[in-house]
């Protein structure tokens, strides 16, 4: 559907989406390591197509692998976490920082050994995907 066609059928509301609104979700054992779940899962109306939540890794904890199709953009909201791409250096990630992870880039994210942590994620869908799950990231490679 052309844009423009597509935003004369938006519904003109704001929508506000109220905090506990929506049962957190469980991240799946097979995309993540640990006990990780996803508060305020949110997305945006066609013919936006950006959608996220906040993300929430108790100590250890860690997603898989995986890419994203248009990138993803994280916002750290407490504790202290890593961030990685395929063979680059394991970067501690703070409250504040924001992180850039461009499309196609094979990458993990999550909390430190010892500190849990959560961000905001967020992600635009092409073809109506916004992640390329891949391999657990072992403890091996957690631990460099
Ligand atoms: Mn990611």
């Amino acid at each position: 559907m052309p844009v423009a066609e597509a935003l004369s059928q938006t519904d003109h509301s704001v929508v506000v989406q109220r905090a506990g609104s929506r049962p957190p979700t469980v991240g799946a054992a097979q995309n993540f390591t640990g006990a990780v779940r996803v508060d305020g899962r949110f997305h945006g109306s066609a013919p936006a197509r950006i959608s996220g939540g906040t993300v929430t890794f108790e100590p250890g904890a860690r997603t898989a692998w995986h890419t994203h199709p248009l990138g993803q953009t994280l916002i750290v909201t407490s504790g202290a976490g890593l961030v990685q791409h395929w063979d680059g250096p394991v970067q501690e990630i703070r409250p504040g920082d924001t992180v850039w992870i461009p499309p196609g880039v094979k990458h993990w994210h999550g909390a430190t050994a010892t500190s849990g942590m959560s961000h905001v994620a967020i992600s635009e869908a092409l073809d109506g995907k916004t992640v390329e799950w891949l391999e657990h990231v072992s403890d091996d490679q957690y631990r460099r």
